[in-house]
């Protein structure tokens, strides 16, 4: 290896750790918290490096909880900002990111798939969505894409996309279902919040 190829490479993994060092978990929000039920806005003007200090921390704290997706509502942020990692475990990291989404087209094909929810812990049912969407959105960088979505990529984009709408998974379920799984949620946030108050 040459001396400047050296150099380079010791830089990089330099900026990575510094980088790295600069993101932040923050507290998912959980239902029934109101502002979840906000519609977030659109990011106006050239997607900055507020932005992206923004999409560094909602990918920390998505990886942390585990998740695939996370809109930055969930996080208590009112933008509509998105994002995700949808590639297998064993696999090695692919962050996406999202900035503006749209749904340009949807198939009239519906497909149904087992959905849950970093602000619904531990509850999982089933809804119905278009199993293939176009979507056109603004990548970290700020340029326009447009993209086909097929599979758990379709269910998610749609998934964290109702965010941005104030709508969680669990709207789509009848009634007594919705219900119950915010009962369940706030059973478990009690349960935790007294355990930790007995240490
Ligand atoms: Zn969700």
């Amino acid at each position: 290896m040459s001396e400047a190829l050296r150099k380079v490479r010791s830089l990089d993994v330099l900026c990575e750790e510094t980088y790295l060092k600069a993101m932040a978990i923050r507290p998912i929000l959980t239902v029934p918290d109101p502002v979840l039920k906000q519609r977030s806005k659109p990011v106006v003007g050239p997607v900055t490096d507020e932005h992206r200090a923004l999409m560094d921390d909602m990918l920390e704290t998505m990886y942390a909880a585990p998740g695939v997706g996370l809109a930055a509502i969930q996080i208590g942020v009112p933008l509509r900002i998105i994002v995700m990692d949808i590639s297998p475990k064993e696999e090695e990291k692919q962050p996406r990111f999202f900035v503006n989404p749209e749904i340009v087209w949807a198939s009239e094909e519906t497909k149904p798939w087992e959905e849950g929810c970093l602000s619904v812990p531990d509850i999982y049912d089933e809804v119905e969505r278009p199993a293939q969407v176009k979507l056109k959105y603004l990548n970290r960088d700020g340029q326009e894409i447009v993209e086909d979505a097929e599979g758990l990529f379709a269910v998610c984009i749609q998934h964290e996309m109702d965010h941005l709408e104030g709508t969680l998974f669990i709207d789509h379920l009848s009634r007594l279902k919705r219900d119950s799984a915010i009962k369940k949620v706030k059973k478990a946030e009690r349960e935790r919040a007294s355990e930790g108050a007995a240490l």
